[in-house]
């Protein structure tokens, strides 16, 4: 569905030379680094100017109260470590790293192993596990999107996120391992959504978002880095992606076309795209967008569980 939608002048003279799309290194067969593009330092990134320009317009007073809460969080010092790190094996580790996330907010806990290909340019992450939180929205104020309440429950769930990985991180530090965290809507050390869905998160939808089998796409994320010794989880497969294949909805839904409708190939991986250079000036003009999950028919009240069983079935029938 493309709308008439004609972005504000000034968003354009902010325009880098660069496109998002060389960027995010769409057409690139061979795997490297993601390079920041969006939510980072602004004076480290190309659309930087772009970037401000979003903070300084818009935004209603409650979301800049949650933004403001959740800087907070995401700036008070985590507790100190302690000297006895429990004898625990790995598997002990991991249940009671994941019981301990599920009880600090986190709806959603898996874990990946670090990969160099999901570090920023530029950064360093040193640990060897990504911790993984999912953090459940409501999809009742999804469906109001581009509007005010969407914005405003994206924002809290981020804050949700800060605080989970906050805890999560201080819970760490108390059993004696270091660990450091990261909670939205700024981007961290690393991509996210590559760690998720190694974490068993769920398969990417065409609107670039995880799908999972409890929630849809009806969720932000949130990590903590630590080397505590850990179980990786698996990459699961829920049907979600053939799925997307002959689902259209978030395509035609995107008010300014910017859901390609076929995978790309994005350095080294063929994955659905979200066309950045097109969603960008919507998304910054709107204060923020989400139309594309609030057409996700895996977002409606208990359809993903629903589709999940009916779609591993069939996928178990045709192996
Ligand atoms: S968030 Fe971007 S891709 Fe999704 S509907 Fe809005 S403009 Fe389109
Ligand atoms: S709206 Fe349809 S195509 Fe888009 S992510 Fe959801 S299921 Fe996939």
């Amino acid at each position: 569905m493309a709308s008439n939608f004609t972005p504000n002048p000034e968003q354009l003279t902010l325009l880098p030379d660069i496109t998002g799309k060389k960027i995010n290194g769409v057409g690139e067969t061979e795997i490297r680094q993601p390079t920041p593009i969006f939510w980072h330092d602004p004076e480290r990134i190309a659309h930087g100017d772009l970037q401000a320009w979003f903070y300084k317009n818009g935004r209603s007073e409650k979301v800049r109260s949650i933004r403001e809460e959740t800087m907070k969080v995401m700036a008070t010092p985590i507790s100190e470590v302690t000297q006895e790190k429990p004898d625990w094996s790995a598997t002990q580790w991991t249940e009671n790293l994941k019981q301990a996330a599920l009880e600090r907010e986190a709806d959603l806990v898996g874990i990946a192993k670090v990969r160099p290909e999901w570090i920023f340019e530029g950064f360093e992450v040193k640990e060897k596990w990504i911790v993984i939180l999912g953090l459940a929205m409501v999809f009742e104020e999804i469906l109001d999107a581009p509007g005010p309440r969407t914005q405003v429950e994206v924002q809290t769930q981020y804050g949700r996120g800060a605080r989970a990985s906050h805890k999560l991180a201080s819970w760490i530090q108390e059993q004696g391992w270091t660990a450091k965290h990261h909670g939205g809507p700024r981007a961290g050390s690393m991509l996210i959504i590559p760690a998720a869905l190694e974490a068993g998160f769920g398969e990417l939808g065409k609107h670039g978002s995880i799908i999972n089998r409890q929630y849809g796409s009806s969720f932000r994320l949130a990590y903590v880095l630590t080397d505590v010794p850990l179980i990786e989880d698996e990459p699961v497969e829920i049907g979600a992606d053939r799925f997307c294949t002959n689902c259209q909805l978030c395509t035609k839904g995107c008010p300014v076309d910017a859901v390609s409708p076929t995978k790309e190939m994005v350095r080294g991986v063929e994955k659905w795209y979200i066309d950045f250079d097109k969603c960008i000036l919507y998304f910054n003009e709107h204060n923020g967008c989400a139309v594309c999950l609030a057409k996700c028919p895996w977002n409606k009240d208990g359809a993903a569980p629903r589709l999940t069983d009916k779609l591993t079935r069939r996928l178990s029938q045709n192996r």
